[in-house]
């Protein structure tokens, strides 16, 4: 191998291993996918969760989010401003990684996530008992959960905030049933809901294992270690990444709000 070919090699081993968006410096922040965690994480919660981690609403169907009415409204100045609150019991390590989290959005959309001052419609992040969140802007004050036990990681606070901006889980896509294989045998039938296909509105964008919103391939399992969503056609794909937001999770946000 020429030294030129060799230094090439080992640039694009570097960049391929560089995190995507965001240099978490926290070893442990990648060693369970993003669902797994959440699900943990929700496992003893009171709250009535679809999908694992999405807040029934108690106003209109949660699965019926899309057009404009539950999105957030964008200003004149094409920016969509989100009010939010923290609550006080997060320490500020905690409040930090939010931080993080919606500067992510600030880089890369339009979205922009603002401390509420008198605002009707915020995101109230508050440590309840699981990672949840509302889909899509509910009216008046909305609850985003992140335990402080389970839920402050990055990929997490990214998976949740996407939700509130109206985005549902990747696998219930429309077409999904072209893309990953539903193994039923494995899940118990009371959480069958959980898997259910919605009428989604993919945004002309193709179906994106790498989203941070795709389910981990083990999500209700009834059996330790048997998968519940098997990539199609090749069972090696990976799904359920831990890091950050994909670059088609990018797209659909810009294109969502028109950014
Ligand atoms: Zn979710």
């Amino acid at each position: 191998m020429t030294p030129t070919v060799s230094l090439l090699l080992l640039l694009l081993l570097g960049l391929s291993r560089a995190h995507p968006l965001h240099d978490e410096g926290n070893e442990d922040e990648d060693d369970v996918d993003i669902t797994t965690r959440i699900l943990t994480s929700n496992n003893a919660t009171d709250e009535i969760l679809l999908e694992g981690d999405l807040l029934a609403p108690k106003t209109r169907n949660a699965m019926k989010c899309w057009y404009q009415s539950c999105q957030w409204k964008k200003g004149y100045n094409g920016l969509v401003t989100i009010p939010f609150t923290v609550s006080s019991q997060f320490t500020s390590w905690e409040k930090q990684k939010i931080d993080s989290a919606m500067k992510v959005y600030h880089s890369s959309t339009c979205i922009r996530f603002v401390p509420r001052q008198n605002e009707y419609d915020y995101i109230s992040i508050e440590n309840r008992a699981g990672c949840f969140s509302a889909l899509g802007r509910v009216g008046g004050r909305q609850v985003l959960s992140l335990n402080r036990q389970g839920c402050v990681y990055h990929g997490v606070v990214l998976h949740e905030i996407n939700h509130a901006l109206g985005f549902q889980h990747e696998q219930t896509r429309s077409d999904r049933d072209n893309y990953v294989k539903i193994n039923w045998e494995y899940i118990n039938p009371q959480n069958a809901y959980n898997f259910y296909k919605q009428n989604t509105n993919n945004l002309n964008t193709p179906y994106d294992y790498t989203s941070v919103m795709h389910y981990g391939r083990t999500a209700f399992t009834v059996q330790y270690g048997r998968d519940t969503i098997t990539p199609i056609p090749n069972p090696n794909v990976q799904i359920g990444q831990r890091r950050g937001m994909s670059r088609w999770d990018i797209i659909r946000i810009n294109a969502l709000y028109g950014c």
